[in-house]
């Protein structure tokens, strides 16, 4: 979320359905063991690991992320072009700073 790197993060279902054989039997299409009788758990399995997936992934909780300026991820090194990050809105503040 913040660095945009890849990491990795193991995540947990725990699956307690009831399927239902003959299908025709189950109200959630996702609860049908079907007629071949081989129960594919890829799909439920796919909506238990997106409701266990968090919001706002980072790879660390301390992540520092990306520098807005040049795109750096400050997670690797630091920047060494001189800093100027005023907020824009802001900027006009910071000249009557320097009027003093
Ligand atoms: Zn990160
Ligand atoms: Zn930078």
């Amino acid at each position: 979320m913040r660095c945009l790197a890849s990491y990795e993060q193991e995540i947990t279902a725990r699956v307690d359905d009831l399927f239902f054989y003959p299908p025709g039997a189950a109200t959630d299409p996702l609860l049908a063991i079907p007629e071949t009788a081989i129960l594919d758990l890829g799909p439920i399995l796919r909506e238990y690991f997106l409701l266990d997936l968090p919001l706002q992934p980072v790879c660390r909780p301390d992540c520092k992320g990306l520098c807005p300026e040049c795109g750096n991820n400050l997670n690797e090194s630091t920047c060494r072009h001189p800093s100027t990050d005023i907020d824009p809105r802001l900027a006009g503040l910071q000249s009557l700073l320097s009027q003093d």
